[in-house]
């Protein structure tokens, strides 16, 4: 087994960041957001429970 071998370019696996379920490649329905230059991938499920998250970033108050 070599281990050393490279991935296939955009091969990389994806992480959701609300609940830790792994993807390999890029699903389209995965959320992509990206929060002070890290980006943050949410799958199809959590992206619904996260996009009000997302959305309400936008106008939350810097107060
Ligand atoms: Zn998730």
């Amino acid at each position: 087994m070599d281990q050393q071998t490279p991935d296939p370019a955009g091969a990389e696996n994806l992480v959701c960041s609300r609940c830790g379920t792994v993807a390999e490649g890029a699903p389209p329905t995965w959320t992509c957001s990206v929060e002070n230059g890290v980006r943050r991938y949410f799958c199809d499920s959590c992206a619904r429970e996260n996009i009000r998250a997302i959305e309400g970033r936008l106008d939350s108050p810097w107060w």
